[in-house]
């Protein structure tokens, strides 16, 4: 069985190869760690993060997107195209918003796959960067 080991220490463009052959492997996991999304993507929902994540691990809710825990292999591609900078990893979550591992985990289980790039709603800026948006989420 092809071994490949990409985690978000080795992770950067030459990566992009390796994650390339591993498009479509969804059981590949080689590490605990998982990256998570975040308050600020509550009615922001750019969905920039789905393009380039190698294992298509983003489920897509109303209003928000979440990564499911098992299927993140911690190549923190996503983190920087996140224009209202909604993830995280799973050890660097901001405080106060330790709940989303969990909601993470939770949604990712019966939401639908996304693996494509969507238009953003039309009020997306003006919601990005209002506090405490767990209150908006829709399920
Ligand atoms: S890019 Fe950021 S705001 Fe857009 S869906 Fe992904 S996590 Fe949410
Ligand atoms: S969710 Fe982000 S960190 Fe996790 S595998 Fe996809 S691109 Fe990599």
């Amino acid at each position: 069985m092809l071994q490949i080991t990409l985690t978000r220490h080795s992770q950067g463009k030459s990566s992009c190869y390796n994650a390339a052959l591993l498009r479509g492997r969804t059981t590949l996991k080689e590490t605990d760690m998982t990256f998570i999304v975040g308050d600020n993507c509550i009615k922001c929902k750019h969905t920039d993060c789905v393009e380039v994540c190698p294992v298509d691990c983003f489920y897509e809710g109303p209003n928000f997107l979440v990564i499911h825990p098992d299927e993140c292999i911690d190549c923190a591609l996503c983190e920087p195209e996140c224009p209202v900078d909604a993830i995280f990893a799973e050890d660097e979550i901001p405080v106060g918003q330790e709940v989303f591992l969990e909601l993470n985990a939770e949604l990712a289980d019966v939401w639908p796959n996304i693996t494509a790039q969507k238009e953003a709603p039309a009020d997306a800026e003006e919601w990005d960067g209002v506090e405490n948006k767990l209150q908006y989420l829709e399920r």
